[in-house]
């Protein structure tokens, strides 16, 4: 046993609506072949030295005319086939190559010496062939592909480690069996699967911003079911918070608890044992707040200035969590009618727009919030201003969380797919939702969020 030459671990996710599509296309290729091939190019991303992810940037899984021969003993592609699938996607930056193969039968597959013997010479060839040294990481399933092993292979293929799968944004476990008791809180859940229902036990959630729409977002997502939280926000309660804010009192505003500790105290009412709730009363770019954050399972940015987002969104690309953006605005028409907007942005997680580019926040006025923020907040600490801000009321406030709190069981759940980001915005009088085209926020070339300048860097 030696600690210091420990590995990492290593995790690969692939979200749930790819997942399901190249599932279905190594399902369908099995009614032609007893055994089948896919691919997935991956991007590979250091969180600690602890700590490697790895995300699909795209899969392949070859049609019966791209192989050579078939049979129990082995799959061959043609030559020619492989090398243009090669060329062709690991070009697009430093992908690592995933080779997933079936075996027959539905018990818990295990690599044969026929695949160590043949993806050990893969991994080679793969790290001397190519100027970025690719690295291998090997998939085998059950015909019905359920079960699965996965391990990541050395650059001379002489050694591999064990790889953890989740056909998921989150690192929670997917197996069906050893569920937990039924809880009777959540009988009127059940519908969704008890699956569902462990997934959200299990579930970090990172919320940055305990104001009014925060407050309710815990409150709601606490009550699905979602007990393991960590709570950012350096602001103490007032009483001009108290028109939004469930369950919080003038006595806590008179005795000037901290936001964080008011969101702590609504998710111990839902559970008095079992949940875990860490509270840093501090901004975002604290460094205590960062190690934390990176470790959590998806980030909920619901505070109400462009500063605090824009940190939230870096670190989101940073560590590669799922980010997700509540926001609310009022104003008052010239001839007196309101105008009530809420938004919730769901940006893409392996790149391709973001908060920045997308114009969801506007980076001039985050650089002007950037310093003010912490005279600010300074300020108020020692008792000398009061934060009126701009106007907010709670059903509106709860609209906006209540969409983020079913946007985050959808993506839990599998059935809202939010591969390509979303920007929903709800109008009120005219109540309507309005859905961005996402097409149109693409930015290829974003400083933020472009991953070949990430990868350069
Ligand atoms: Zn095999
Ligand atoms: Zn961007």
């Amino acid at each position: 046993m030696n600690n210091f030459h420990k590995s990492p671990d290593f995790s690969l996710h692939i979200p749930p609506s790819m997942w399901n599509s190249f599932r279905q296309a190594m399902l369908s290729a099995r009614k032609t072949n007893e055994e089948v091939i896919g691919f997935l190019f991956c991007q590979r991303h250091q969180i600690s030295k602890r700590q490697i992810r790895y995300f699909p940037k795209a899969w392949v899984v070859p049609a019966p005319d791209c192989y050579e021969h078939q049979s129990a003993y082995g799959l061959a592609l043609k030559e020619e086939f492989h090398l243009y699938l090669l060329e062709n996607y690991l070009s697009k930056g430093r992908l690592d190559v995933v080779h997933v193969h079936t075996h027959a039968g539905q018990e818990t597959p295990c690599f044969s010496c026929v695949d160590d013997k043949y993806e050990s010479e893969y991994a080679r060839f793969l790290s001397s062939n190519f100027p970025d040294k690719h690295r291998l990481i090997s998939g085998v399933f059950d015909e019905s592909m359920q079960q699965s092993e996965f391990r990541i292979w050395h650059k001379k293929g002489n050694s591999c480690e064990a790889v953890n799968f989740y056909p998921s944004w989150f690192e929670i476990a997917q197996e069906q069996n050893c569920l937990p008791e039924s809880d009777l809180m959540f009988a009127r859940q059940k519908v969704f699967g008890e699956v569902f229902q462990r997934q959200l036990s299990e579930l970090t959630v990172t919320l940055i911003g305990c104001g009014g729409i925060g407050a309710v977002f815990a409150e709601q997502l606490g009550r699905l079911g979602v007990k393991k939280w960590l709570l950012v926000d350096p602001d103490r309660l007032e009483v001009v918070n108290l028109n939004r804010m469930p369950g919080a009192t003038r006595q806590m505003a008179d005795q000037q608890w901290h936001k964080v500790e008011y969101v702590k105290q609504l998710i111990k009412k839902i559970y008095s044992t079992g949940s875990c709730v860490k509270t840093i009363p501090n901004s975002i770019e604290h460094k205590t707040a960062e190690r934390e954050i990176a470790a959590s399972d998806l980030i909920v940015v619901a505070t109400d200035n462009h500063r605090s987002r824009q940190v939230a969104q870096e670190l989101a690309l940073k560590y590669m969590r799922p980010l997700v953006c509540l926001g609310t605005h009022i104003d008052i028409k010239p001839d007196g009618v309101p105008r009530m907007y809420c938004r919730v942005t769901v940006p893409p997680l392996g790149g391709g727009w973001c908060l920045m580019c997308g114009n969801i926040i506007n980076l001039q006025r985050a650089a002007l919030e950037a310093a003010p923020v912490e005279i600010e907040n300074l300020a108020s600490q020692a008792g000398y201003l009061e934060g009126i801000n701009d106007p907010a009321v709670f059903w509106l406030n709860s609209i906006c969380a209540s969409t983020g709190v079913g946007v985050i069981q959808g993506m839990v759940s599998g059935f809202l797919n939010v591969e390509e980001g979303l920007d929903w915005i709800y109008q009120f009088p005219q109540c309507q939702w309005q859905h961005t085209n996402t097409d149109y926020l693409k930015t290829p070339d974003c400083y933020f969020c472009s991953s070949d300048d990430r990868d350069l860097a």
